[in-house]
């Protein structure tokens, strides 16, 4: 940030932020954009996201936007499924005989859930946690032949995990997964070799299949045009196992994925780069 620009402290709602979505919504076209209006929301959103806390490209700077009271409980859930998860490992851990239980980041931990907590800690600990539970997880290749592949062939996966503007309220909000934007009808594949666990049509996901890969490990794939698979299928990884499409609530021709441990969610890039 240069040291001349005037910083300034506004909230998603402002309405220069509003102006600017607008603006980048009118631009994006002009500038040769080929994504449509949604997914033109979802980078501008990477802009506001964990990693980057100043936008400063333009006279208005963005510095630490207010969270929604919704975002402030998600981000809770969120942190406390991911303690729970680290717990859990460190009892496999000891279960399997693999020896001392690892601490997590001690500041990840010591979150009370009736302690009060500025949204820049709440994000920074969930932030903190997520990134050791996937060092731990993912650390280590797979073995020889179960390796792990992107779903959709020849597509950059947004980076837009955690925090980033709800397309639909607006609003910033707790985004589980990362968006693969692709044709109608791009094949999806299994990420790795599984079981599905569910196959089925959900208001929020649409078309969706959610697979199983043991050990706690699940991926979903989500707003499908169509199924490939039913529940209860082996399937391979590279395996075509849905078409991309826009079902349930999404604003155009997408794959969105995720990967949960024992249903807490998981950055799918470091997932993805550990194959
Ligand atoms: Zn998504």
């Amino acid at each position: 940030m240069s040291p001349s620009s005037r910083q300034r402290r506004i909230t998603p709602a402002s309405g220069a932020y509003q102006r600017r979505s607008r603006m980048l919504l009118v631009l994006a076209p002009v500038a040769g954009f080929t994504l449509f209006a949604g997914a033109a929301l979802w980078w501008f959103a990477d802009d506001v996201g964990l990693h980057v806390p100043s936008w400063s490209t333009g006279a208005v700077v963005m510095d630490e936007p207010q969270l929604s009271v919704d975002t402030r409980n998600d981000l809770r859930i969120q942190l406390q499924l991911l303690q729970s998860q680290w717990q859990r490992l460190n009892a496999l851990d000891a279960l399997q005989g693999k020896g001392k239980a690892r601490p997590a980041p001690a500041i990840a931990l010591s979150l009370q859930p009736t302690a009060h907590i500025s949204d820049a800690d709440l994000r920074e600990r969930v932030d903190i946690l997520s990134r050791a539970l996937d060092q731990r997880l993912f650390a280590n290749k797979p073995k020889a032949g179960s390796g792990r592949l992107m779903p959709v062939n020849g597509v950059t996966p947004s980076s837009n995990f955690g925090l980033r503007l709800d397309p639909f309220s607006k609003k910033l909000s707790v985004h589980n997964g990362i968006d693969f934007v692709a044709p109608l009808g791009t094949p999806i594949l299994a990420a790795e070799a599984g079981t599905v666990k569910t196959a089925g049509l959900t208001p929020q996901f649409g078309w969706s299949v959610e697979l199983d890969h043991g050990n706690g490990i699940t991926t979903r794939y989500a707003h499908a045009y169509r199924l490939w698979v039913r529940a209860g299928d082996r399937v391979n990884a590279g395996e075509k196992i849905a078409e991309v499409g826009s079902t349930g609530k999404s604003t155009g021709p997408h794959l969105h994925f995720e990967v949960r441990y024992n249903g807490a969610p998981l950055n799918p890039l470091r997932f993805l780069a550990a194959r």
